[in-house]
């Protein structure tokens, strides 16, 4: 590693400054690539219209004048005969310290806008010095307060000077000659100083090939190192026991159910231990696999817990669990937050005991204290709303059980690939036998009217409905919908014949609980909620969801909250409520696909909110875009492979250098 300050010109301030920008040393430093390029183009003026931005090139052909104004501020005018031999008037504020070198002949570029009635430049920028024969390219960088983009520009290219030669290359020698590439340095100095946008375009996909082999090559490495875990545990159970308990399900598995169960089963019984996702649309019945699971794993002689992001799920999955299980010996507890001390102490003693098979709960399953006695398989179900480290943590607690984390958010292919690329991954593609689309409905607040009257059709049918806000109470700074609001008002409409109940995050645990199992017994129809029941809740008799502010939620928020509908063979509708925003929204009506919806939300929102921690850090690319890059991306992950199968004699020190700077290894 080299440091910055051996970097000419980077002082402890311009250090400090750096470092704002996320850049540590001298291979971040010239690796903050420009994010745009501008066209730098001579201007004659002829043929610029008013205020148009010019650039023109010249010698200076009169003293400089220097007005005072108000305050500090102050306009310097020149005048200037133009490369082309035109005059024109020049005039630029607050750059009275260049008075002294714009002497009369000195060769200056302008940059600025042109006020062709006045016949005067308006200068941004004034350059000593005339501009380069022929067009050329100007590269752009985020900078921060103290640092301009030029700045950072003179210590990249001061750095591509003094260490140009020696910044490690991490693509093989072999990919090198076979793909013809640049070495590192030209490439380096062209996408920093681009004289064509032909040579720019070479040099870019060297060095997105590069980060996206090196990428590769560190998660293709955690595979590899995963599936040689022999974790020993081999589970050996009844075929017929689990068979007994499939034939008693209220519903016949579907094809791809019993696709992904098969896939799971044969990572239990086998040495290796299991690294998967499982990957299936909001609706396509992955708690029933979770569950088959957790029971082959049990039959087995092991532990096994199940975590989930919020006690809602955790509660809802402990009495689905119950109730599928109710005729086996598989003893289940709950293990979550808002348990008092004593309640958890004595379920740690158990499991410690082994006298729990299966254990369901939040975060407080990986607290430091729990301890289990042979912990075989930890599933998590919607795994996207968890950090790695939690993740971690879970994996930790037994020596190496198998992991199978589960998710409905669907990860368009591209992402998966990097996101997930160190996991096995199964899908469940088709939603259970007989479900009906979900129809959609975009309708703005004048239409309440008509929404109660859907709504109202819909009680009267005998079926349930949520109803969504975005916040609790009312807000000073908010004017938004919220969850005390529409209390009042469906009461005030629906009160005097059906029942209706309220569930957010503050209330507490055991609240949440009643109100749920009331509305699960269809003891309450109507239920006002906050996006706590975004994931997981199934309560197939509901058909409505009717969502306000609609606006307010990503469009992967939706797809789940409108998942909470359409769990039977019953017609189910969704309304979104919103007065504006409705381009984006339209989505929501067009399709039912989790994977279009979440590749718009992609479009829209960048990668980053959906996944938590797992993309930030080492995920964040700087220079290659998974998404426009995939082909680039399969390339690298093929050629990663290979590399780590059989690396080159010549290659030895750089797989060295790769492996031990990965984080997890
Ligand atoms: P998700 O994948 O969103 O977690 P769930 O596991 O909650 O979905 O399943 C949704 C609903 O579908 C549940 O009510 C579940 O009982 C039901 N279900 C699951 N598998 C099947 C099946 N093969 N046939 C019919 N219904 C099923
Ligand atoms: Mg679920």
């Amino acid at each position: 590693m080299i440091t910055l300050d051996k970097v000419k010109g980077v002082g402890p301030k311009s250090k400090m400054l750096l470092g704002k920008l996320g850049i540590e040393d001298v291979e971040s430093l010239v690796s903050h690539y420009p994010f745009r390029y501008e066209k730098i183009v001579r201007s004659d003026l002829s043929k610029a219209e008013e205020l148009d931005k010019v650039i023109i090139d010249g010698k200076v052909d009169s003293a400089p004048i220097l007005i005072r104004l108000k305050g500090n501020l102050n306009k310097m005018n020149i005048r200037v005969v133009t490369s082309v031999g035109k005059v024109v008037g020049v005039s630029i504020f607050n750059r009275a310290f260049l008075k002294n070198s714009l002497t009369v002949g000195t060769s200056i570029t302008v940059f600025g806008k042109y006020e062709r009635s006045k016949n005067i430049v308006l200068a941004s920028e004034i350059r000593l010095g005339l501009l380069p024969k022929g067009a050329k390219i100007e590269s752009v960088y985020h900078g921060t307060a103290g640092l301009s983009s030029k700045n950072v520009a003179t210590f990249i290219n001061n750095a591509l000077m003094q260490y140009g030669s020696v910044i490690t290359d991490y693509i093989p020698k072999e990919y090198i000659e076979k793909y013809d590439f640049l070495n590192k340095k030209t490439a380096l100095n062209i996408v920093h100083n681009p004289s064509t946008m032909e040579k720019l375009k070479k040099a870019t996909i060297r060095l997105k090939y590069e980060e996206l082999f090196l990428f590769m090559t560190k998660i293709n490495y955690l595979k590899i190192k995963n599936q040689n875990i022999k974790n020993g545990m081999e589970k050996d159970y009844k075929k017929e026991e689990l068979d007994k308990l499939i034939s008693s399900l209220p519903f016949e598995l579907t094809s791809d159910q019993n696709k992904v169960l098969e896939e799971i089963l044969e990572d239990l019984k086998s040495k290796k231990r299991m690294n998967r996702l499982l990957q299936g649309d909001v609706g396509s019945g992955k708690t029933i696999i979770s569950i088959l699971a957790l029971y082959a794993n049990y039959l087995s002689g092991y532990q096994g817990a199940l975590m989930v992001p919020t006690e809602i799920l955790a509660n809802q999955h402990m009495e689905t669990v119950s109730k599928i299980l109710k005729d086996t010996d598989c003893k289940i507890e709950l293990l979550v937050g808002s348990l008092t001390k004593k309640e958890k102490d004595s379920i740690h003693e158990k499991l410690k005991n082994h006298e729990i098979d299966i254990v369901i709960g939040t975060h407080a399953l990986i607290q430091d204290d729990v301890e289990y006695d042979n912990l075989g398989l930890v599933i998590t179900d919607e795994q996207h709303r968890f950090g790695v480290m939690q993740r971690t943590n879970l994996k930790n607690k037994g020596s190496m059980p198998d992991v199978l984390y589960m998710s409905a958010t669907p990860i368009p292919r591209t992402y998966a690939l990097t996101i997930y690329g160190d996991m096995d991954i199964s899908i469940i593609e088709s939603l259970p036998k007989g479900r009906k689309p979900i129809t959609t409905y975009l309708k703005s607040n004048k239409d309440t009217k008509e929404i109660f009257e859907m709504m109202y059709k819909e009680l009267e049918e005998g079926h349930q409905i949520y109803v969504i806000a975005p916040l609790i109470e009312e807000s000073e700074t908010l004017d938004l919908t919220t969850v005390n609001e529409l209390k009042d008002k469906m009461e005030g409409a629906f009160g005097s014949k059906y029942n209706i109940g309220v569930v957010h995050g503050k209330l507490s645990g055991k609240d949440k609980d009643k109100i749920m199992d009331q509305f699960a017994k269809n003891k309450i129809q109507i239920l006002i909620s906050t996006t706590v029941i975004e994931v997981g809740v199934d309560v197939p008799n509901t058909t409505m969801i009717v969502i306000f502010d609609a606006n307010r939620f990503g469009l992967s928020t939706l797809h789940q909250l409108r998942g909470r509908v359409g769990r039977s063979n019953l017609e189910s509708k969704c309304i979104l409520i919103s007065d504006t925003d409705a381009e984006r929204l339209k989505v929501m009506t067009k399709t039912n696909n989790g994977f279009e919806i979440s590749e718009e939300d992609f479009k829209l929102r960048g990668h980053g909110d959906l996944f938590g921690t797992r993309q930030s850090g080492d995920m964040t690319f700087k220079i290659a875009n998974v998404k426009e890059d995939y082909k680039i991306l399969l390339q690298a992950k093929k050629d990663s492979m290979k590399f780590l199968e059989s690396t080159k004699e010549e290659d030895i020190k750089l797989r060295y250098q790769i492996i031990s700077s990965i984080k997890d290894a």
